[in-house]
């Protein structure tokens, strides 16, 4: 497997993680979070051989998924999203996009609605979606226990968490979500967030308290 991160500028503050995920055995890629800078992951993928099977999107918003429609239009794809944030890639209001001047509005229709527990192949590999709402309600990560890596959205960063006061965002859910269904990964499993640094010391005690006790500030 290569895995690739392009950091993508988008009209929000901090840059997005984009990922490219290639398989090297059938040469099937997927894309997690495509925010834009479209020439870039085009060329990536043509670099790498690729053929484009899936465009995953962690959630609905705006910083990520300006990309989509140039993407789909240049490499094809089917664009999965979990079922409860489907809708929001239509609806203006809840990707974003219309309340951010800069930013075109953005209307997508998604290939495929991901339910939590679904699994998703690229060549050998076996990638399970895990719901994580909170931050959206149809927020999800991306679990590949093979390799131990995660793929998170705006659900965990290192040592911190998504907003919670955006359409359908919920702090309760958030919480719920990162202890019972991320916390309980393995150890060692390396995280990859929407924004901020890729990381692998969970330390996971501090996160926990930290978390549990709401001591860490936003950043
Ligand atoms: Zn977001
Ligand atoms: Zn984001």
């Amino acid at each position: 497997m290569i895995l690739k991160r392009l950091k993508i500028n988008t009209w929000i503050g901090d840059a997005t993680n984009c990922y490219i995920v290639f398989d090297n055995e059938s040469k099937e890629t997927m894309v997690v979070d495509p925010a834009g800078d479209v020439d870039k992951i085009v060329e990536m993928i043509n670099i790498l051989g690729g053929k484009l099977k899936y465009i995953f999107l962690t959630h609905c918003h705006g910083d990520h998924i300006g990309g989509v429609p140039e993407l789909k239009k240049e490499l094809g794809g089917k664009v999965l999203i979990h079922r409860e944030d489907a809708d929001g890639l239509n609806n203006t209001n809840v990707n974003l996009t219309e309340i951010v001047d800069e930013f075109p509005n953005i209307e997508l229709e998604a290939d495929s609605r991901l339910n939590d527990g679904d699994l998703i192949h690229l060549g050998e590999m076996e990638f399970k979606v895990i719901h994580t709402p909170g931050h959206t309600k149809g927020s999800i990560s991306l679990y590949l226990a093979s390799e131990k890596l995660v793929f998170t959205g705006d659900t965990l960063f290192r040592g911190t968490w998504g907003r919670t006061d955006l359409p359908t965002s919920s702090f309760t859910q958030i919480i719920e979500s990162i202890t019972n269904k991320l916390m309980i990964l393995p150890e060692d499993t390396i995280v990859y967030p929407g924004h901020r640094k890729i990381y692998n010391d969970w330390k996971r005690k501090t996160n926990l308290f930290r978390i549990k006790t709401g001591k860490i500030l936003k950043q």
